[in-house]
């Protein structure tokens, strides 16, 4: 490998939580075009949002917030297109912010690991850029003995090296899918389908559904899958907490954000969002709860190649061809394993988007900055605290 560029600054992530960071270092002009690269691993703006399910609008679940500068583009998601599917609006504005802001995001780049060398930190990533067929050809990538080029085994993809002063580090959850273990899971005969796999509700038509999740995402799979599905079940692992009103209230925000603060100060695991929340009772979804739809069972006890089953005094069984577990996810920080910056209590200790633990570090979007919001703030915070050490 060649000798690693070096920069001051390297952004992971082009999400909310990134784009925000970016746009206070390079707009107030606090590190120079060639001092900082921004990396991401999917295709094209728009962060997790570009992944999310097509039938997915803004404003179905909660508000998103919009970025800081967005409004110098006339830009504002509080009067973007909600006929439109929320993911086509959030890459079409996270696209124009990048170029108007001249961020150059390189993408598809995947960050592999961040590791230590001395003062400064190593950034290797590979480029995820399909190949031409004819250049894996010229390069001698194409096995002799193999008779077409379709069948040759994926080759590596080519690997960059950065050195860098700073790491901000904004990669979401999206790549990390949470699903609970519960007996009997390898042998069920269905699908499971996360949350993170699901795309529209036609693929579930005449079929036997569960959906597991007490949040929004669970309880927008159940009102679409109402008309398709053969058979519907929902269960949470806890009662649902429902809001009596529509949207969700400032005050019951505030305090979850101030307990996912708590747990990232002192390095435990991340709690749920939604167990703090609790759900708002929308019109749709009190009606959904009125005809039937949206009354939740406690969890099931384990799951045969068909059902699932409940051992408990009540006792029971639903079929199941496919179960959507809408569990949630975790911060998708495998990269920076090499670091060692993980607690025993589970999490890494952060205040105020800092890693206690290494001053060089930044974690853009984790725990209390986990909302578009928050993601929005956390730009902000950070790129002054890079500032003064810079
Ligand atoms: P992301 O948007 O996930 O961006 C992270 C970026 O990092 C991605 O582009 C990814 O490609 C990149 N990346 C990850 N790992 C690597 C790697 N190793 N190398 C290179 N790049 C990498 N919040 C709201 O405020 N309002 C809502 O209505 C709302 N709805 C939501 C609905 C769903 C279904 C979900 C799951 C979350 C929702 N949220 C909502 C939460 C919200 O999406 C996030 O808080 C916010 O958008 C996340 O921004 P982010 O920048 O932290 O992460």
């Amino acid at each position: 490998m060649m000798s690693p560029e070096r920069v001051k600054v390297v952004v992971i992530g082009a999400g909310q939580a990134g784009l925000s960071v970016a746009f206070y270092l390079r707009r107030f002009e606090l590190v120079a075009d060639q001092d900082f690269v921004m990396l991401d691993r999917a295709p094209g703006p728009g962060g997790a949002w570009q992944h999310r399910w097509s039938s997915l609008r803004l404003g179905t679940a909660h508000r998103v917030n919009d970025l800081p500068g967005m409004a110098e583009l006339g830009l504002s998601f509080d009067t973007a297109d909600r006929a439109l599917p929320a993911k086509e609006v959030v890459a079409a504005y996270y696209g124009r912010f990048e170029e108007h802001f001249d961020l150059r995001v390189r993408r598809p780049m995947n960050v592999r690991r961040v590791s230590n060398d001395g003062v400064d930190l190593l950034v290797d990533y590979e480029d995820l850029t399909p190949q031409p067929l004819e250049e894996q050809k010229a390069k001698g990538l194409f096995g002799r003995r193999r008779k077409t080029f379709e069948e040759a085994p994926p080759q590596p993809q080519p690997r960059h090296q950065l050195q860098t002063q700073f790491l901000v580090n904004a990669t979401g959850t999206w790549g990390s899918p949470f699903v609970p273990y519960y007996p009997g899971m390898a042998e069920f005969a269905g699908r499971h389908v996360h949350t993170s796999d699901y795309t529209e509700a036609e693929d579930f038509r005449d079929k036997h559904v569960v959906v597991v999740g007490g949040g929004t995402s669970a309880i927008g799979f159940m009102l679409e899958l109402e008309e398709v599905a053969a058979g519907l079940t929902w269960v949470s692992r806890r009662p649902i907490d429902w809001l009596d009103r529509q949207e969700l209230d400032l005050e019951g925000a505030s305090a979850a954000v101030a307990v996912q603060d708590e747990a990232a100060r002192s390095g435990r695991a991340l709690p749920s969002i939604v167990s703090g929340t609790g759900v708002p009772k929308s019109r749709r979804i009190a009606a959904g709860i009125e005809r039937g739809l949206l009354v939740a069972r406690p969890m099931f006890d384990r799951i045969e190649p068909d059902r699932v089953v409940w051992d408990g005094e009540d006792g029971g069984m639903a079929r199941a061809d496919v179960i959507i577990w809408a569990t949630g996810f975790r911060p998708d920080l495998r990269h920076l394993s090499p670091l060692k910056l993980r607690e025993k209590a589970g999490g890494i200790t952060v205040g105020q988007g800092a890693a206690w633990s290494d001053p060089r570090i930044f974690l853009a979007g984790y725990g209390p900055q986990a909302s578009t919001i928050g993601a929005s703030r956390a730009g902000r915070m950070i790129a002054r605290q890079i500032m003064a050490m810079i």
